[in-house]
């Protein structure tokens, strides 16, 4: 799968997209370089945040000449989102990536302004051409309730939620409420941030004998189960072009049914948590 509508944007996507936190950690021109490979590999659907350090920089340099062909998602920290500081600092980014407007622009985490602000906030930067579509981050059922009481149908873009092999909580609720209303659900960290299964543990094994199967990676087939399900798009993040190109595999790889029932079974889901895990 290559691409798919993004909620109600409109939008198609790539269903791999490419995240960059931390992103500065690697050397500036190699950053750049790896951005631009996955780009090239159709990995265009780019996640950035006002919080990841130099990240925007990084990202605005990449996409140096190729914005036509970006789907650009930032976001605001929760302590800037009253209704005019989202606007302020959506102009802040909008500087640091050296482009006059955002795909979708996302509430961090939620926070203690009044949802309503954020969302007017939005709404003004929407009408002004500013982005294209709003969602949210981290938001459980509640908060997505809440948000849609506000926000009413078709508003809701996406939301961006923890989602790996050894964290799937999102699949008890978050997944069939976007489902339900249309909301792209955009998974993070997709690699459990680095941690993802050693080789040569029994996890790792199980990826790895799928993997060899398809001729491919045991990192393509984590992001292909990952977005197996309708709507489900993931970002991960890599600062070297050449595991941006791997990563991009995954767009071409179909999992069998029994693929995906050992996976299951291998990464149970366990109870649903009384709160929603975020990083
Ligand atoms: P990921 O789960 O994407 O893992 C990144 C790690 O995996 C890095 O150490 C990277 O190393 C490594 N890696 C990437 N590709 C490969 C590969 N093919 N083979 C081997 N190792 C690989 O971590 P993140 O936490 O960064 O999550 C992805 C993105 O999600 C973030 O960058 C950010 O955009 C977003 N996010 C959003 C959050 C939110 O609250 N909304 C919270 C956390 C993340 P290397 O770079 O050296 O290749």
């Amino acid at each position: 799968m290559d691409t798919r509508g993004f909620g109600s944007t409109g939008r198609q996507v790539s269903v791999i997209g490419q995240g960059t936190w931390r992103i500065d950690g690697t050397a500036w021109s190699e950053a750049v370089a790896a951005l631009r490979a996955g780009v090239d590999a159709g990995l265009t659907h780019i996640d950035t945040a006002e919080m990841y350090g130099d990240g925007e920089a990084i990202v605005g340099e990449a996409i140096d000449g190729l914005r036509e062909e970006v789907f650009l998602v930032s976001k605001v920290v929760p302590g800037n989102a009253t209704r005019r500081g989202v606007v302020r600092a959506c102009e802040q980014s909008l500087r640091r990536m050296r482009t006059d407007r955002l795909d979708c622009y996302l509430l961090h985490w939620p926070g203690s302004h009044p949802l309503e602000e954020t969302i007017a906030g939005f709404e003004d930067l929407r009408r002004d051409g500013k982005i294209l579509a709003w969602g949210v981050s981290n938001f459980d059922v509640d908060d997505l309730d809440e948000a849609l009481r506000i926000a009413g149908p078709y508003r809701i873009a996406c939301n961006q939620v923890l989602y790996h092999l050894r964290e799937r909580s999102i699949e008890h609720a978050v997944i069939p409420w976007c489902a339900a209303n249309g909301v792209a659900m955009v998974g993070y960290s997709p690699f459990g941030s680095g941690d993802f299964p050693d080789p040569a543990s029994t996890d790792g094994r199980v990826l790895g004998g799928i993997a060899q199967a398809h001729e491919t990676t045991p990192h393509a087939v984590a992001l292909a189960f990952l977005t197996r399900l309708d709507n489900t798009f993931s970002i991960p993040k890599t600062g070297r072009a050449e595991r941006a190109v791997e990563n991009a595999a995954a767009r071409d790889l179909k999992l069998t049914e029994a693929e995906i029932a050992t996976l299951e079974a291998q990464f149970p889901r366990g109870r649903r948590p009384r709160t929603l895990p975020m990083l």
